[in-house]
């Protein structure tokens, strides 16, 4: 077995084992592997092991690895999830090569990729991105203005919103890091309660995964676990 599809099968055995303590369903659990900074052909081998959601943060580099995938693999039907920091110039490649966004995080940037997602493809799926541990410096909206945004959000069309997604501050300890897990889950309830439709947490990381399926998430975002250690080039 290669490194990757050892890997892979290690996480989806971290994912069962936490389901499994929680009460739920392994295959509640989608796992979205986060490929940023690896190259096509890593993309190839989790796809041969058969990984189908592939998650990244920079455009460019996700452009080009589609790109690139798909002339490797042609037969493959891959499934794309865009989770990083978005400019508002950078909306329309994002609204017309990807399955999902995870980082909305204002009226503006929901607005255009509503508009701008093209016609012939199926809406685009989005969560909202939730700056949960309070962090200046992080991207998200602030919980207080979070039922505000996801009421204008959930009009939109060409647009589903889906639900809520967040990288907690990192927490030593397994109950540390489901503080922030949980109060993300009383967002959403909160979020259904006033009758909104969703159905996704998108929380969890390599260093977080169990925490984040005991708090409910519906989708892990696994990269270091998977691909390695990230090297990026200045
Ligand atoms: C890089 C990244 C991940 C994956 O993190 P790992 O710790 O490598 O599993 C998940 N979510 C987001 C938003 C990321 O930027």
């Amino acid at each position: 077995m290669s490194s990757i599809s050892h890997n892979l099968q290690a996480v989806r055995d971290r994912i069962a084992t936490a389901a499994t303590a929680a009460g739920r369903a392994p295959d509640a659990v989608l796992l979205l592997a986060v490929s940023k900074t690896f190259d096509a052909g890593a993309v190839a081998e989790a796809a041969a092991a058969g990984q189908h959601a592939f998650g990244e943060n920079y455009l460019q580099e996700a452009l080009d690895k589609m790109a690139a995938v798909k002339s490797l693999r042609p037969d493959l039907l891959l499934e794309w999830h865009f989770i990083g920091p978005i400019q508002s110039n950078k909306t329309r490649p994002i609204a017309e090569h990807f399955d999902w966004v995870h980082s909305v995080d204002r009226l503006k940037i929901a607005q255009r990729l509503a508009e701008q997602r093209p016609a012939h493809m199926p809406p685009l799926n989005v969560c909202l991105q939730v700056n949960i541990s309070g962090e200046a410096s992080k991207s998200g909206v602030a919980p207080a203005q979070l039922a505000e945004l996801a009421t204008q959000v959930a009009t939109l069309p060409r647009l589903r919103l889906r639900g809520l997604m967040a990288i907690p501050e990192p927490a030593a300890t397994e109950a540390a890091q489901r503080e922030p897990l949980r109060a993300m889950r009383e967002h959403l309830h909160a979020l259904r309660a006033q009758g909104l439709d969703l159905d996704t947490l998108s929380m969890g990381m390599s260093g977080d995964l169990e925490a984040a399926v005991a708090e409910g998430a519906t989708i892990v975002r696994i990269g270091t676990a998977i691909f390695g250690k990230r090297h990026y080039a200045d």
